[in-house]
């Protein structure tokens, strides 16, 4: 049965999943969902014997149903190949009494890798099934993870164009030296003076500006996103839950459809909400601990029902989760209000009008799963040391942000279900953090320095995504204010 989606926002036509991915952003600024969350069709049991590949296909399926299995087959076997250092793809690994889900063994070593290997080869085959003769030009805004996984993604595929938004002084040294060294002639990347938000408020404007739209339109391009709220991003991070959990039963970490709970380091809401749709989808799935850093905005929402963004944005050592508008909450704001598109709609004008919205007690009952927690830079910190001291385990901070959540939990509830906390960064792209939590005497060595003394200290070889940029050259440098971003696009399309 064919899966359509619709926008969240109701003023726009219900289209197919490849449509969807070609778009991203649905024409009224909403975004994409599908009309109804489909459920398994193979137990767990079944899943347990599956590799990741064939999982990826099996649940993929179910969503991207205008895709022939063929079609699906290639863009899973083009994507999860040896990109990733390991052929599990997504391993576990138990430390501090949780399992960890590796989700950073792909290309630039962060999860993001999980949907952006995919995401191109699910571009491509949808421009070909819906007959795009133009250029499709892929706008990024990053907080420093999206932004390289998406242009190593992006890099030299005939037909894409893609630009990246960085804000100039919000993201680790190397994740910028990653970024600026991107090699491929269809690549660019601009660093803004101003923030994450900013980064992602400008683009949202720019897809939503009709008549640079139209401008675009005669020049023969065509907008796209590499963001999360492209539906392409979410559907491929539904299937490391359902490969977690299988995983966990096989190797007899839990039993045979006992429930477990996740924890998520969570920015921009996709990741955990993949989690959440994994759950309606039939996976045992208790809670979702949603982490924040010390931008708390969500643990704020969860616990108070106010979602207000009206406070100070706070630099943190966790970058990829400095975000105070968290685009992907809106899925479940619209499914917490009965998808009902107006009253999703009406919230969210109010949200960029007056920067805050409440929900009726009637929406946060059905936010239940939720859990929402923080961590402060401190509490970050001390995780960090006190994992590697108990475990030889070493986390980068935004593991360690939901680790924190994890241990303030079960404290806090005595809940102890087995629980699958997600590492979404090697610690090797947030070196100096990551060392000074461990001793503070590491703050007086240079980044490289601390990268093979991170090697020695943990065991675990230096990744090649690190060791590529120890000598590559700067390709990108080019900076702009947040309100030259659109010239910025004019001049890489001329
Ligand atoms: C993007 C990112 C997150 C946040 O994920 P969301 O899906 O935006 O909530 C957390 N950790 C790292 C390392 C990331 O790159």
């Amino acid at each position: 049965m064919e899966l359509f989606y619709k926008s969240t926002r109701g003023n726009a036509p219900k289209v197919t999943a490849s449509a969807a991915i070609l778009k991203g952003l649905a024409e009224d600024g909403g975004l994409y969902v599908p009309e109804r969350i489909p459920m398994l069709d193979h137990s767990m049991r079944e899943f347990s014997e599956m590799s990741y590949q064939e999982t990826a296909r099996e649940v993929m399926k179910l969503y991207l149903t205008d895709y022939t299995m063929e079609e699906l087959t290639d863009c899973v076997e083009k994507a999860y190949d040896d990109k990733f250092d390991t052929d599990r793809i997504a391993p576990l690994r138990d430390a501090g009494g949780a399992a960890f889900l590796e989700l950073f063994h792909g290309k630039t070593i962060a999860f993001k890798d999980m949907a952006l290997s995919i995401l191109p080869h699910l571009m491509t085959a949808a421009a070909r099934k819906c007959g795009t003769e133009k250029e499709i030009v892929i706008l990024t805004a990053t907080s420093g993870d999206t932004g390289k996984a998406a242009l190593a993604g992006f890099a030299d595929v005939p037909g894409i164009r893609i630009l990246v938004f960085y804000p100039k002084n919000g993201v680790s040294p190397i994740q910028e030296r990653q970024m600026v060294t991107q090699r491929g002639a269809n690549t660019r990347v601009v660093g803004i003076h101003g923030n994450f938000d900013d980064a992602q408020t400008g683009v949202k404007r720019l897809f939503s500006d009709a008549a640079l739209r139209e401008r675009m339109n005669q020049m023969g391009f065509q907008f796209s996103s590499a963001n999360s709220i492209n539906i392409g991003r979410l559907v491929p991070q539904i299937v490391y839950y359902v490969y977690a959990y299988a995983q966990m039963q096989k190797t007899g970490r839990i039993a045979d459809g006992e429930e477990i709970n996740v924890a998520v380091p969570t920015g921009n809401f996709g990741n955990i909400l993949a989690a959440y749709y994994a759950k309606c989808m039939g996976v045992p799935i208790g809670r979702l601990l949603c982490a924040s850093n010390e931008n708390k905005v969500l643990f704020d929402f969860l616990t108070t029902g106010i979602y207000d963004k009206n406070r100070e944005f706070v630099l943190t050592s966790s970058p990829s989760m400095d975000i105070l508008v968290s685009s992907n909450l809106e899925r479940l704001i619209y499914q917490a209000a009965g998808e009902d598109a107006e009253k999703n709609g009406a919230l969210m004008r109010q949200l960029s009008s007056e920067g805050r919205y409440a929900v009726t007690d009637e929406m946060r009952a059905r936010l239940s799963d939720f859990y929402g927690n923080y961590a402060s830079e401190a509490e970050c910190a001390a995780k960090i040391r006190s994992l590697y001291e108990s475990d030889g385990y070493v986390i980068d901070p935004h593991t360690a942000v939901a680790a924190a959540v994890y241990d303030k939990y079960r404290v806090q509830t005595g809940d102890d279900r087995k629980t699958l906390i997600v590492s979404t960064a090697s610690p090797f792209k947030f070196t100096r953090s990551v060392m000074t939590a461990i001793d503070a005497k590491y703050d007086a060595m240079d980044d490289f320095a601390l990268v093979d003394r991170l090697s020695a200290l943990s065991g675990v070889p230096v990744p090649a995504a690190i060791e590529e940029i120890r000598t590559a050259p700067v390709l990108h440098d080019i900076q702009c204010g947040k309100s030259e971003m659109e010239q910025a696009v004019l001049d890489f399309l001329q």
